[in-house]
């Protein structure tokens, strides 16, 4: 298991060194966020031996027990859907989270990051697809709630992230992303310079997102394997 999810790291890191060749992007520029969901403890700790930096998980209460026995040897990212009565321990567990999709849970974030004197990073998610079965906030609202949730006291605002639909359609794909990426700039006329953070780009779409300007891609199965869902 060790071998392979070390093999995996090297094989995607020039996966995405192609991908920036390709369509003109420094790989500086990319962040990795191995995303260790349904993975053991034992497996996350194996990727942060292999260079990784960023760990990402979907449920609090999964993320608990392991991110609690591994340590903080790498910067957690809360990326699934999070309800506000798991902030506290959200607050609690990691170090960004990148699925602000309501003022209200902003709020909450805000109000428990205060409580223990922390701010705590977040991103704004966007449902570029406009797939109904997608949590994130519309695309027609995302600015509104940008500037809202840049002006509360204990959330760092840096960026948005995205999912992309569910298709192989290239084209369908692009234009998600490409959707996402003028959002961003938009986000960055209104916050500034330190909104930076353009999270898109998943195992079998970060080629695409990185051609669209992501600057993080979001990777679990092409490090860990396969998962039940
Ligand atoms: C699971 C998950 C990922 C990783 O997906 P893979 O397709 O396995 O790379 C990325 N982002 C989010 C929000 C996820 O829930």
């Amino acid at each position: 298991m060790k071998d392979d999810i070390s093999r995996n790291i090297r094989a995607l890191y020039g996966q995405i060194a192609d991908a920036c060749e390709a369509y003109n992007r420094d790989t500086d520029d990319i962040t990795v966020v191995a995303v260790s969901k349904q993975h053991s403890a034992a497996a996350l700790k194996t990727a942060v031996a292999a260079g990784i930096h960023n760990i990402g998980e979907s449920r609090i209460q999964e993320a608990e027990p392991k991110l609690t026995e591994v340590g903080h040897i790498a910067t957690f990212h809360m990326v699934g859907h999070l309800q506000t009565n798991k902030v506290k321990k959200a607050v609690q567990l990691f170090d960004v989270i990148q699925s602000v999709d309501s003022l209200k849970l902003a709020e909450e974030i805000s109000h428990q990051a205060g409580l223990v004197d922390r701010t705590i990073e977040c991103l704004i998610e966007v449902n570029c697809s406009g797939e109904s079965q997608k949590y994130g906030v519309a695309p027609e609202a995302c600015l509104e709630l940008v500037k809202k949730v840049n002006g509360l006291p204990h959330i760092e605002l840096t960026g948005l992230m995205t999912i992309g639909p569910f298709t192989d359609d290239e084209e369908q794909v692009r234009s998600a992303f490409a959707a996402c990426r003028d959002l961003f700039k938009q986000g960055q006329d209104l916050v500034g310079r330190e909104f930076d953070v353009l999270s898109m780009g998943m195992s079998d779409d970060f080629a695409e997102a990185i051609a669209e300007g992501s600057t993080m891609v979001r990777i679990g199965t092409s490090i860990f394997g396969s998962r039940e869902d």
